[in-house]
């Protein structure tokens, strides 16, 4: 196979999902020349490509680290000035509705669980009404009868697709080079002292420089090799967690995003219901699953007996990128200029902009927010052996 070069860069983004488009478009904003290497197209492997896209600090507060929590509070707080920025520099939509969540509960067991996320909300000082079943109906007359009660929380959502698309559109107006359909295969330094990056094109090798790169490759981010042994260039404890999502279509009928502890379902301005999402640990396995699509009808049925009428259009399949302790892992790797972005796990739609913002800050500043300092990579580095005592 001949090799030849592409070109070089400032800083390559490795992988062309939310997390590196969004790292890509706030580098770009700065004036770094920034070039993208995604190994498909646009949205076709990237689990932003079938995510829900809620923006849920609140409604996840009891499931998530606190630190974690602190940082999609910083998300939520930035989403809405970010999406508009890239409206108004694009011209595409995003979908950003902040209506909010309704967290409805069907029976005792769910309330008890209501009872303990709101317990949670209280002790953060997260906004968060108790609704009465009457009250809860009032708001969206089409909820179940018979439900137990709700909770109403301030969170948002946004179209991750159409994030998909304005996102490239708007690293094309800054300046910023992407490479579709090009896989990379392995990272090392170079004897110029940038980085040297092998990548695979219609089995056609080609290699691009960069002063500092940015793995962002979601859940494939391990596969990617260094020269050393060929060990992963990023050596995280990475899986997948396959999630299995549905998309229905028809008239209206919810205006919050609504969820039990069972299932979500989140209404979009053009007809659009999503409805997810499964989670399991079974490895890249693309297929979509019976069970699964039954489990999630059932339970959005229940809750939103009038889905029954709308189009079943579309049964999706992603991959959440997840580290061992489901924390992201966002900063340098090798004390030089090889960064990482990845492991969002449940939450890389929201975490995308304030991921973007705060490495950027790292890689045109070198300043360490702290509200970065819990996902350094590193934290899963072997513990160095202890000194020998007599
Ligand atoms: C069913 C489901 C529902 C979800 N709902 C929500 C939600 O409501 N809210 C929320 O915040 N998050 C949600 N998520 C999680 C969110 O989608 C992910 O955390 C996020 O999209 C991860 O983005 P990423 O860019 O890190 O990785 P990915 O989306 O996996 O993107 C990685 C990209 O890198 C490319 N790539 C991989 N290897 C290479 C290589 N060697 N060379 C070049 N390119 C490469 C891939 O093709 C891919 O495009 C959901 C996920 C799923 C699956």
């Amino acid at each position: 196979m001949t090799t030849s070069t592409v070109a070089s860069a400032e800083v390559a983004v490795v992988g062309g999902g939310i997390v590196g488009l969004a790292i890509a478009h706030a580098l770009a904003q700065r004036g770094r020349q920034v070039t993208v290497v995604e190994g498909s197209r646009i949205g076709e492997r990237a689990a932003a490509g079938v995510a829900a896209g809620m923006l849920a600090p609140s409604s996840e507060v009891d499931l998530s680290d606190p630190r974690l929590t602190d940082l999609a509070l910083a998300a939520h707080a930035m989403y809405g000035e970010w999406t508009s920025a890239l409206t108004a520099l694009t011209g595409v939509g995003t979908g950003y509705d902040a209506t909010g969540t309704l967290l409805v509960a069907l029976h005792a067991d769910h309330l008890a669980i209501l009872q303990h996320l709101y317990d949670f909300q209280m002790e953060r000082g997260l906004p968060a009404e108790r609704l009465s079943a009457k009250a809860a109906r009032d708001e969206e007359p089409y909820l179940a009868p018979g439900l137990a009660g709700a909770l109403r929380m301030p969170d948002a959502q946004v179209d991750p697709r159409r994030l998909l698309r304005a996102l490239p559109i708007a690293l094309e107006r800054l300046g910023a080079t992407l490479h579709e359909g090009m896989r990379v295969t392995a990272i090392a330094p170079s004897d110029g002292g940038d980085y040297e990056i092998s990548t695979e094109r219609d089995g056609a090798a080609s290699t691009l420089h960069a002063a500092k790169v940015v793995v962002a490759a979601g859940a494939w981010s391990r596969q990617i090799a260094s020269p050393i042994l060929g060990m992963p260039v990023v050596p995280l404890p990475m899986r997948p967690v396959k999630g299995q999502i549905l998309r229905l279509r028809g008239e209206r009928i919810i205006q919050h995003v609504v969820r039990t502890p069972d299932v979500y379902l989140v209404p979009r301005d053009d007809g659009e219901l999503v409805i997810g999402a499964s989670m399991e640990d079974v490895g890249f396995d693309e297929r979509s699953r019976a069970g699964a699509v039954h489990d999630l009808l059932r339970e959005a049925r229940r809750a939103v007996p009038g889905i029954a009428e709308l189009d079943l259009v579309e049964c999706g399949v992603g991959f959440r990128p997840a580290l061992r302790d489901h924390l992201p892992a966002i900063g340098n790797v090798d004390g030089a200029g090889l960064l990482v972005a990845t492991g969002h796990f449940r939450n890389g739609v929201e975490l995308a902009p304030i991921t973007a913002r705060l490495l950027a800050d790292l890689i045109c500043d070198d300043r360490l927010d702290p509200l970065l300092e819990p996902f350094a990579p590193g934290r899963f580095a072997p513990a160095a052996p202890a000194e020998a005592t007599r």
